[in-house]
């Protein structure tokens, strides 16, 4: 997360390290993080020069926690992964060698595919369409017990 470009959170820990940690801490011992704090975080990831090689990184396991990386949660890194390996990129076998071919093909993907991207990051849709697919079922469910 070095270089000639700088992380957004290297540049703010070295100004204020209290505020960088409360934002990409990992989840306390109870599991949960401050929505504020994730809210900011995420916010100022999706503006860093290095985000994708952030969120690649943490895909390919070396930030495997519950913090915010690449402005995404754990789940949210989970389910790109999900739709790299069904496009056959399969960057999480921890048994595969060559860790840095994982690492270029990861991000290769995240950078021909920015709309899957948006979308696995887009929690509060991806959420509102769960529920909506369960309103719809449980509707089909119950127009099925009242016609028998
Ligand atoms: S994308 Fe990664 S490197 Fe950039 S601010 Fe977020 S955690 Fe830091």
């Amino acid at each position: 997360m070095s270089g000639r470009v700088r992380a957004y959170c290297a540049e703010l820990e070295q100004r204020n390290p209290h505020l960088a940690d409360v934002l990409w801490h990992p989840a306390g011992e109870d599991g949960r993080r401050s929505p504020k704090a994730t809210r900011l975080a995420i916010a100022i990831c999706r503006s860093c020069p290095l985000r994708l090689e952030c969120l690649t990184d943490a895909i390919v396991g070396l930030y495997d926690d519950d913090s915010i990386y690449g402005g995404m949660s754990r789940r949210e890194r989970q389910r790109v992964a999900e739709l790299m390996e069904a496009d056959g990129v399969e960057i999480r076998r921890r048994d595969r060698d060559r860790p840095e071919r994982r690492r270029r093909e990861c991000l290769a993907w995240l950078r021909a595919n920015p709309a899957k991207v948006a979308w696995a990051g887009d929690s509060h849709a991806y959420w509102s369409r769960e529920w909506a697919k369960r309103k719809q079922k449980h509707a089909a469910l119950t127009a099925t017990e009242q016609a028998s």
